[in-house]
């Protein structure tokens, strides 16, 4: 018998913590050589062990099963002199030496079991977190690129309809947006100065008619580069009863009616 096979008998009597330790430290190295019939080996073993745990009292193993028992428990015979034994193994029944192996193992092996019980739990948490929190980034990326789409369409739509917005002061660059029937309001600028701190811009629907009051539709401020882009999905009035799209610069927040002169106001004919 070489050394390969002699690991490979003790593979189950290792697996149930029932080693010594001269031949543990052998066996151990031998796996930690990569000997991948033995990993194998111990790998069938432990699933045999975990199986065996919660293994209900009126369960027939299969022959597999049985013989891997006997294996197992004839291994951990030899501390009782089979002569002074009254009961001689091949009289004893399989289900008899499968319940008590069944309860060796599992005693043997709560501990043991537990404990990986609690780390696989803890790992499928890890896990869990990691997944959740994947799908959330994707969830994110997957509304950003929504609206990035319908902002594309709204500009290229050739139902749309493009509102320029000229500055009031002439230092500041005119704004423009696109406004589709169905798809919505566009606006973006490039170039627009800072805002102050706690301060926004917000555009404002004027509708044509008389008495009515400027509609708050969205609220937005430039990045460091001064450029913005904005959109209303659902404009709160048509285009044909809308006279102009302005843009007043606010509190943080947006107001419900202007707080100031318009700085952009924009046509619509
Ligand atoms: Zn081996």
């Amino acid at each position: 018998m070489n050394s390969h096979d002699q690991y490979r008998e003790q593979i189950e009597a290792y697996a149930i913590g029932s080693l010594d330790d001269p031949d543990r430290a052998l066996i151990e190295a031998h796996l930690a050589s990569g000997c991948a019939d033995c990993a194998k080996a111990l790998e069938e073993a432990r699933w045999l062990v975990s199986q065996l745990a919660y293994l209900a009292p009126d369960a027939a193993p299969s022959d597999m099963l049985k013989g891997r028992l006997l294996r197992t428990v004839r291994a951990e015979a030899p501390a009782v002199p089979e002569r002074q034994s009254p009961v001689r193994a091949a009289t004893v029944p399989w289900w008899l030496w499968a319940g008590v192996a069944a309860l060796l193992l599992f005693s043997v092996y709560s501990a043991w079991n537990e404990q990986r019980l609690r780390s696989a739990v803890a790992d499928l948490q890890q896990q869990a977190e990691t997944q959740r929190a994947e799908r959330q980034k994707l969830e994110q990326a997957l509304v950003a690129a929504k609206l990035q789409a319908h902002e594309a369409m709204i500009w290229s739509d050739p139902k749309s309809v493009k509102i320029m917005l000229p500055a009031k002061d002439p230092k500041m660059p005119q704004l423009e947006a696109m406004w589709h029937p169905e798809m919505g309001i566009c606006v973006r600028g490039w170039k627009v100065p800072t805002l102050g701190d706690k301060r926004v811009l917000q555009l404002w629907l004027i509708p044509k008619k008389a008495g009515s009051k400027p509609m708050p539709l969205v609220t937005f401020w430039p990045d460091a580069s001064g450029t913005f882009s904005a959109m209303v999905e659902n404009p709160p009035d048509a285009m044909s009863e809308t006279q102009a799209l302005a843009v007043t610069e606010e509190p943080i927040g947006g107001s419900e009616q202007p707080t100031g002169a318009p700085m952009w106001v924009g046509g619509l004919s």
